[in-house]
């Protein structure tokens, strides 16, 4: 490629594709009615491989500030979500003695689902999030909350005001920071010294295995293995020594860091066992990125032929589910009204707005018992048994449902 852009870790020339998805409207930007009938930014959702540090990223085509001001994803719709927050904090207390004394910090608060957990035990919060109407649900609940971008300014700040922290909490917000040694920096800054960093991201090895393209989207600038987020951490003298393989968002990682001189922690059989395990996978070697893009190509054929049929033969398909995963899906594949007569969201925010790109209209869940359609595209495949339970009155007039990565398949 002819671009001078560099890899947002290790400073090396990006020169390597893992999947060009081509261009793409920003997937959380809903749209009203009025906003049909007006210009939509597009943006190149094309992805490199750093031949270096193998950090898979996205150029930063757009600034956060644009992205995360105004949100529309909130966390505390996914029931399957609350309860993972909901367990996640039994473990912690458990394992690491979190009690009333000790100062837990959430990075990308959202509002307030995970910290509430922590709350109700009397244990001090502090919610950090950029998103201002997400971060207002948070207050209202009573989780304090920060609405502001985290980095080293931010933290030496909050280290000055006394608000160190021995709990320092990130889920799915690495991949989203464009300033990633900015952002790392700043936990080095704010943990406390015998403090513990617990982040959770998808998986890069389990996105490729599953063939998960969709979780591709502009908010997500960073895509990482074990590998390469033990160097990143390393560098700005953090420690992982543990890491669970979880299967939230079709396989994420929680990663347990500490400082790199914490004598208390050493590094488990864990780690060694999965970054083992990610370079007899290839993860380690050009070649394993680059099959990717191949993959994405057949599946996308292979869901076109699936509706085409379909709809050839009179049925009526419609959506569940208009998360962000869903608008890249439904861009690359050009997937709009020609397939889907709607979608379906339990977010009252998305309720009479349009999917970005494809302009799809999106109603409450209870449309689907008055319309009836034949086949429920399930967007948010990561829930699709519990959404599958939810809506299985659907078999009461034949329904089916179909779930499109890794390949279509219909149930
Ligand atoms: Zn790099």
């Amino acid at each position: 490629m002819q671009n001078g852009s560099t890899c947002r870790f290790c400073e090396s020339r990006l020169q390597h594709t893992l999947v060009d998805l081509g261009m793409s409207p920003l997937c959380e930007s809903y749209l009203t009615e009025v906003q049909l009938n007006q210009m939509e930014p597009f943006y190149p959702l094309h992805v490199y491989v750093c031949d270096n540090c193998f950090l898979a990223q996205l150029e930063e085509y757009v600034s956060p500030e644009a992205i995360f001001t105004e949100y529309a994803y909130f966390s505390s719709y996914a029931d399957s979500w609350l309860q993972h927050a909901k367990n996640y904090t039994g473990l912690m207390v458990e394992r690491f003695g979190i009690d009333a004394r000790n100062h837990v910090v959430e990075i990308a608060s959202n509002d307030g689902y995970l910290l509430q957990f922590f709350a109700q035990k009397g244990i001090p919060v502090l919610g950090v999030e950029p998103a201002a109407n997400v971060a207002q649900t948070a207050i209202k609940k009573g989780i304090p909350t920060l609405t502001k971008f985290f980095g080293k300014k931010l933290a030496s700040e909050m280290l000055d005001e006394g608000k160190g922290a021995d709990l320092l909490i990130g889920n799915n917000v690495l991949a989203q920071v464009p300033d990633l040694n900015d952002f790392v920096k700043g936990m080095k800054i704010l943990l406390r010294p015998q403090g513990i960093i617990t982040m959770e991201f998808p998986h890069l090895m389990r996105l490729v295995e599953g063939n998960q393209f969709d979780t591709i989207y502009h908010e997500h600038f960073s895509y990482f293995s074990l590998i390469t987020v033990e160097k990143i951490f390393a560098f700005h003298g953090l420690k992982i020594f543990d890491v669970d393989e979880l299967t939230t968002h079709g396989g994420s990682l929680r990663v347990y860091a500490s400082h790199q001189d914490a004598g208390t922690k050493s590094v488990g059989p864990r780690v060694t066992e999965l970054r083992d395990r990610e370079v007899a996978n290839g993860l380690t070697s050009l070649n394993y990125y680059f099959s990717f893009g191949e993959k994405v190509k057949e599946t996308k054929r292979k869901l076109l032929e699936f509706l085409i049929k379909v709809k050839e033969q009179g049925k009526s398909v419609c959506g569940y589910g208009a998360p962000g995963k869903g608008n890249t899906l439904l861009n690359y594949c050009g997937i709009r009204e020609d397939f889907l007569d709607y979608t379906v969201d339990r977010n009252p925010y998305k309720h009479g707005r349009f999917t970005p790109g494809t302009h799809i209209p999106i109603f409450p869940p209870d449309k689907i018992r008055e319309t009836r359609p034949d086949y429920l595209l399930i967007l948010p495949w990561n829930f699709k048994e519990e959404i599958m339970k939810q809506m299985s009155y659907i078999r009461d007039w034949g329904g089916q449902f179909i779930v499109p990565i890794p390949e279509v398949s219909v149930y």
